[in-house]
């Protein structure tokens, strides 16, 4: 199933947390400052929810297919 993943850069406090725990969907800019996000849609629900969960600021937002409904 996809979900779909929003980032709030401005909240973001740069810790590198969801760039090590989703690499595929997230990376630290140039200068390692922030999060940026790779894709807005992925099928790795498991990791970008776990990256959403750790993030200090929260300003990962995951929605599922099915929330949307
Ligand atoms: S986990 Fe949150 S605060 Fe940390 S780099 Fe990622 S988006 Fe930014």
């Amino acid at each position: 199933m996809k979900i779909k993943v929003e980032l709030d850069k401005f909240h973001c406090k740069g810790c590198g947390a969801c760039a090590e725990v989703a690499p595929d969907v997230f990376e630290m800019d140039e200068t390692g400052d922030k999060a940026n996000l790779l894709k807005d849609e992925t099928t790795e629900q498991e990791t970008v929810e776990l990256s959403a969960a750790m993030c200090p600021t929260k300003c990962i937002e995951v929605t599922t297919e099915e929330e949307e409904k």
